[in-house]
């Protein structure tokens, strides 16, 4: 995994993403990339999502050379930009998939400034769809290192996240962020990750393509009658 300070010299300062499925490692490498970041005694600030006690994840990192750094739960992105003190080298946010997508410009703004931006967040929801900002996030970083779990199923590398209630897999309807429910989460591979619709199979994607591409050709016909 990457320690590599990317670009020397003051004012240069960049977005590094660690993504993947829950339970891949995301938050553990996130902080030891903090970790080394405070043996270099560089000032260091922690944000984590505050939206689930069942996220709590870390609160503090520390380093063997005694500096440590407290992660401050956030509600929103503006918090975020808040507290980001103009002396901070190197930024760290945790469970950035909850935050809201004002993230994305409040981050890019950090680095635009010469910080070193760490991001930890799980890439897709339930459904296997971009998670919150974490799309995006993916496309303006620098760097973007995608960790995998293993399959509870078949033993395969993991990258989706099984979403269970009592048992049985959730439906694709299901809200993708779920405070305080009794679900369970598993990771597992594509292949054997499920998600049951009575609405969306493929019959009904292959119809909404074929319907985009009728309508990319009625554009076409318009445009072309239009004058000159
Ligand atoms: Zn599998």
């Amino acid at each position: 995994m990457r320690d590599i300070a990317l670009y020397h010299g003051e004012g240069h300062g960049w977005i590094e993403v660690v993504t993947g499925v829950m339970f891949s490692g995301k938050s553990e490498e996130m902080i030891r990339r903090v970790r080394r970041a405070l043996i270099a005694r560089r000032r260091v600030q922690v944000f984590k999502s505050a939206l689930d006690v069942r996220y709590a994840g870390v609160m503090r990192i520390s380093s063997h050379n005694g500096a440590e750094v407290d992660a401050v739960p956030v509600r929103n992105s503006r918090e975020v930009l808040e507290q980001a003190h103009p002396d901070t080298r190197v930024f760290a946010v945790d469970e950035v998939q909850f935050l809201d997508e004002g993230i994305v410009d409040v981050i890019q703004l950090l680095a635009d400034r010469g910080a070193r931006v760490i991001v930890a967040g799980i890439d897709m929801d339930f459904r296997g769809e971009p998670f919150g900002p974490m799309g995006r996030l993916l496309a303006v970083a620098e760097t973007v290192d995608k960790l995998h779990a293993i399959c509870v199923r078949c033993g395969n590398p993991a990258t989706r996240n099984q979403r269970l209630v009592n048992g049985e897999p959730a439906p694709y309807e299901a809200p993708v962020i779920q405070v305080g429910g009794h679900e369970a989460y598993e990771a597992r591979c594509r292949r054997c990750h499920e998600v049951p619709s009575a609405t969306r199979d493929q019959t009904s994607l292959l119809d909404a393509l074929g319907a985009g591409a009728e309508h990319a050709v009625v554009l076409t016909h318009e445009s072309l009658r239009r004058p000159a």
